[in-house]
């Protein structure tokens, strides 16, 4: 699965967006739902694809802990690579552009566009191959020195960490924002349906 990087001492993990992979895959999901919505796929589908995207890179963990025994940094493995989820991105775009049933693309094309997404989020604070796998050359957006122990404190109390926490502050304001209009419409339609019946009853 490694295909750059030199073997070397243990690697710590290297999942240094610590929260905000879900929400950002959250607020993209909900904004692009009602511009699919006519393709006929259903919200739940498409948030559960949306929001699996944005995670999906981060399963590498498994073979990193399970198969690599930490040897290789995993942001060098291919699941990490942009190249690949701009690739699958375009992939699916086409397949979008071509199916006559347009549900399975259409979460597809979430899936992938969060997984690209992650890559920007992980390009923050850590090191992505943009290039790859062409050029074996890691890219940064800061550098967050490693001053505490455990490794993560440095990342929690980094300047940088405001991102993720706006991230999620706006994660859930889109989500409070839904819940209120999903109660909303609710209460409208048991009004509509009181009245229906008072109406039949009279
Ligand atoms: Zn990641």
């Amino acid at each position: 699965m490694t295909v750059i990087g030199r073997r070397s001492p243990k690697h710590k993990s290297e999942i240094l967006m610590i929260i905000a992979h879900l929400p950002a895959g959250y607020i993209v999901s909900t904004l692009l739902f009602p511009r699919i919505q006519h393709h006929g796929v259903s919200r739940l589908s498409f948030m559960r694809a949306g929001l699996f995207g944005a995670v999906a890179p981060d399963l590498d963990m498994i073979y990193f802990y399970c198969f690599d025994d930490r040897a290789h940094p995993h942001h060098s493995y291919y699941s990490h690579f942009p190249m690949v989820w701009l690739l699958l991105l375009m992939l699916s775009a086409f397949w979008l552009h071509a199916a006559k049933r347009k549900e399975l693309s259409v979460l597809a094309m979430i899936f992938t566009a969060n997984g690209l997404l992650h890559m920007f989020l992980d390009f923050i604070a850590s090191n992505i191959y943009w290039l790859a796998p062409f050029v074996n050359k890691p890219f940064s957006l800061i550098t967050v020195s490693r001053v505490y122990e455990p490794w993560w404190l440095n990342f929690i109390l980094h300047r940088a960490f405001g991102v993720e926490i706006a991230i999620v502050i706006l994660a859930i304001y889109l989500w409070r924002r839904d819940v209120r209009r999903e109660t909303l419409s609710l209460s409208l339609n048991g009004c509509c349906m009181l009245g229906m019946s008072d109406k039949t009853a009279s």
